[in-house]
């Protein structure tokens, strides 16, 4: 591959606009010489504009999703793209959420371009636990944790019982769960199935992975740290 496609590919422009980059000299090493099109495609030191390059296929983003973000590429309003750099849509492979979180709940969303790695974040089988902290219209009971722990609560219109999951009482109308599927909408409607409504919901961990760092609207890469701390 040519430093050309692989520059395009990472969204910085179409292949007509990135190869005027290069001859604006915009790309170079990190000596500062320009590179041209016709390279062969590198990573290590090539810089656009004196910042390096952004991370080759196989990133995984942290974003701390606010209230009021929408997991979609085209819906109306804001969505969780626009707090990202505008290439990171671009990109090629595509850079897409893993799983999502509602409109309304905010926390920690993983957004990655390596489809393995999305697909054992959010396979129930990877058993991979999500962590959830609700606040609830109604006071608990006290049967929550059983209901959840049962493996056999119902979510309405659905024909498969959940899998079991963890239910922590952490305030009289507070709760953590911790969750290892992903159904739609899956927490607001497991309270909403025990006659219970979610006023706000956040997620604060995906496996051992937490919000330590980012303040709301903020993200950063994962670093091999980071995705060790995943699984
Ligand atoms: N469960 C929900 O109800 N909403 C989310 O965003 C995530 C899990």
């Amino acid at each position: 591959m040519k430093l050309l496609r692989l520059i395009a590919n990472l969204g910085y422009g179409s292949r007509k606009q990135v190869q005027a980059m290069f001859r604006e000299g915009r790309i170079t090493d990190s000596d500062g010489d320009v590179l041209y099109a016709d390279d062969p495609a590198r990573h290590e030191g090539v810089q656009v504009d004196g910042e390096p390059l952004d991370p080759p296929i196989g990133m995984l983003v942290m974003l701390y999703k606010p209230v009021g973000y929408t997991c979609s590429t085209k819906d109306q309003g804001r969505l969780v793209y626009d707090l990202l750099p505008p290439r990171f849509r671009l990109r090629n492979p595509v850079l897409s959420t893993v799983g999502r979180l509602d409109r309304e709940t905010s926390g920690l969303l993983l957004l990655t371009d390596d489809g393995q790695l999305l697909h054992r974040i959010i396979s129930p089988r990877s058993n991979l636990g999500k962590v959830y902290d609700a606040t609830l219209a109604r006071e608990l009971t006290g049967t929550e944790a059983a209901a959840f722990a049962s493996g056999e609560l119902m979510l309405e219109s659905e024909t498969t019982p959940l899998k079991p999951a963890v239910l922590e009482v952490t305030g009289p109308r507070q709760a953590r769960v911790v969750l290892t599927e992903g159904r739609y909408h899956q927490v607001r409607r497991m309270f909403a199935a025990l006659g219970n409504h979610v006023e706000s919901l956040h997620r604060s961990q995906v496996g051992g992975l937490g919000l330590q760092g980012l303040e709301p609207g903020e993200w950063r890469l994962a670093d091999a740290a980071d995705q060790a701390l995943l699984f």
